[in-house]
């Protein structure tokens, strides 16, 4: 087992286990557990530990799902605070903190994308009521979608479709896309009719497609 810094504390209840980017561990426990617990935790979570720190050696450039990542949230960047334990997934802010407890990674990667999703969901509705009024026109329908290819898309029926990875962009970009999709609701192409909705919508329309263009490349949590 590699070293580790343990840290026991009264108000813990559960047995958490952190590493850093830079290989660190740190196991957080409640005050009064037994080394024999403490080590059984450890051996359960040995193939998971052994993967991250074999990972973070291989790839020390690539951003690794660990403790410390750094996560866009709009025009903020959020700081994840990733700690393995049993029980139910939780993710909760604290400030620029993004704290996300876990049994494992892939129910980890699952509750932040949740939370991802429903945080687009209330700022959509936000920018939505905001420009519905300027392109008189309003959705019947909001849908939370995750495609890898395309930030939104309308219905005709009216339904518009946003991808929650508009999160990872800056705020002014999630609005182009919501102008967008709203300016569908009035011409369903990209013919001249629809650029020039788009125009007297959001005169700067151009520049911020084509930041959207260039940021799609970097997508992912
Ligand atoms: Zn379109």
């Amino acid at each position: 087992m590699p070293p580790y810094a343990l840290v026991r504390s009264r108000k813990r209840r559960t047995l958490c286990l952190q590493i850093n980017p830079s290989g660190a561990m740190r196991l957080l426990v409640p005050a009064a557990t037994q080394q024999a617990d403490i080590e059984a935790f450890l051996k359960a979570k040995a193939r998971w530990i052994e993967r991250t720190l074999k990972r973070l050696n291989e790839a020390p450039r690539v951003p690794v799902f660990a403790d410390g990542l750094s996560l866009r949230y709009l025009d903020e960047t959020l700081q994840l605070r990733l700690c393995y334990r049993s029980g139910t997934p939780e993710v909760r802010r604290d400030g620029e903190l993004l704290r996300v407890a876990a049994a494992n990674e892939v129910q980890a990667r699952g509750a932040l994308e949740f939370w991802y999703r429903e945080a687009a969901r209330h700022h959509a509705l936000a920018r939505i009521i905001h420009y519905a009024p300027l392109v008189g026109r309003a959705p019947k329908r909001i849908r939370i979608a995750g495609q890898k290819t395309r930030w939104g898309s309308c219905s005709p029926h009216g339904t518009i479709s946003l991808n929650w990875r508009l999160m990872l962009v800056p705020a002014d970009l999630f609005d182009y896309v919501i102008a967008h999709e709203l300016c569908h609701l009035i011409a369903p192409h990209h013919r001249t009719p629809f650029w020039r909705e788009m125009g007297r919508v959001m005169p700067d329309y151009e520049t911020r497609r084509l930041r959207l263009r260039e940021s799609g490349t970097r997508l992912s949590l």
